[in-house]
């Protein structure tokens, strides 16, 4: 499933947050079967009614929602890419996930410390960007050197090296300005060269507006979140409000009394199910099926990825050996009635390495073990 690391300065609300997830998680564990959550993941379901109806359809035993894992990355001071605090253990952690959560403090209470002594959604998203940001420079900077020393052999690699360079010293150029890479505009073919080094500021990052539960109605009320909110449209990036307190504490109240609760808050549901559908759209996810007698589920992709890369969601061995896949959308699937139906009315389409999946697919992939 996809990774979401949980990043902020200390005292701003991450780990009650984090916590708040995996109570949710372990509720939902009962329902699905979820692998275990190691103590700094926790995994939650993406609920989503499409599931039944084709479990259905297709007489599955079964139906698994797809997931999103958040992980707690704990350790981010000042200073961490210079080796300050947890240092480059935390940013190798950030290099893993797909996307990053930051949360910010926008509740006051003087009896929890700031670690700068006042509440200022900017200085700490700045500080946050800026450690971001020089671990990328560095990364840049030895892989530019290395790049300098030209090893490739023939044409064609030295064509990707030529790209790749070009890509570095652009973003290197923006990142010096204090932008973060993913506002550099590549091509497809540049984006691939760089991929694997992973930068951090080409990952998309979600502000969590962590708010004091008598601003939960009307967050933007609150000055530091409409601050947030200027910040967040300015790097392109997603704002979601939460009280990290109130979801703490609705994990330790009787269903029935969670609805009082939030009620008497003037708010109709969890901020978490809103924070979860959030990440899943301001990421650009989106969902494809895979549906059969034993299971039907639900596959969480990235907005553009093609067949094989879809596939590789599943298991790497299904994208290295990607053949082809049967593809037939949601729609007329549940129109055909079954996926054997589907293929006699001609509905069901033999996709190859180039197509995109669409949200909705329901796939079946065909590759060489
Ligand atoms: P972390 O260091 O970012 O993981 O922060 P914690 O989750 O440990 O929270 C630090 C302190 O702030 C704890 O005492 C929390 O109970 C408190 N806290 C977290 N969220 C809120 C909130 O929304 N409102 C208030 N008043 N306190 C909060």
């Amino acid at each position: 499933s996809l990774k979401a690391g949980i990043v902020g300065l200390p005292n701003v609300g991450k780990s009650t947050l984090f916590n708040a997830v995996v109570e949710n998680g372990k509720a939902q564990a009962a329902n699905f079967p979820f692998c275990t959550i190691e103590p700094n993941v926790g995994i939650v379901a993406v609920p989503d009614p499409r599931l039944s109806i084709l479990s259905q359809l297709s007489k599955s035993h079964r139906f698994v929602p797809a997931s999103i894992e958040f992980v707690d990355i704990a350790g981010l001071v000042k200073g961490a890419s210079q080796g300050e605090g947890l240092g480059n253990k935390f940013l190798s952690h950030i290099r893993e996930v797909d996307s990053i959560l930051q949360v910010v403090r926008c509740f006051e209470d003087n009896d929890i410390v700031h670690v700068n002594g006042k509440i200022d959604p900017k200085s700490d998203i700045d500080v946050i960007n800026l450690e971001l940001i020089f671990s990328d420079l560095d990364q840049i900077d030895k892989r530019l050197e290395k790049l300098r020393k030209g090893k490739a052999k023939d044409a064609q690699s030295k064509l990707k090296e030529e790209t790749e360079r070009s890509a570095l010293e652009k973003i290197q150029k923006l990142l010096m300005d204090g932008k973060p890479a993913r506002s550099v505009p590549l091509t497809d073919f540049e984006k691939d060269s760089i991929r694997h080094l992973c930068l951090l500021t080409m990952k998309p990052i979600i502000y969590v507006a962590n708010v004091a539960e008598t601003d939960l109605s009307e967050p933007s009320s609150n000055p530091h979140v409409r601050e947030v909110l200027r910040l967040a449209s300015e790097l392109q990036s997603g704002l979601v409000s939460i009280s990290a307190q109130v979801e703490s504490e609705l994990t330790e109240l009787p269903l029935e009394e969670r609805i009082e609760y939030l009620k008497s808050l003037g708010v109709s549901e969890s901020g978490l199910g809103n924070l979860i559908r959030e990440t899943y759209d301001l990421l650009g996810l989106r969902t494809y099926f895979t549906s059969g007698e034993k299971e039907t589920k639900a596959w969480t992709i990235l907005s553009g990825m093609t067949a094989p890369q879809a596939a590789g969601v599943i298991h790497s061995d299904f994208e290295k050996g990607f053949i082809r896949a049967e593809t037939v959308s949601y729609d007329d699937f549940v129109a055909a009635g079954s996926l054997a139906a589907a293929r006699e009315k001609g509905l069901l389409r033999s996709e190859g390495k180039e197509y995109v999946v669409q949200e909705g697919d329901v796939m079946l992939f065909r590759f060489n073990v």
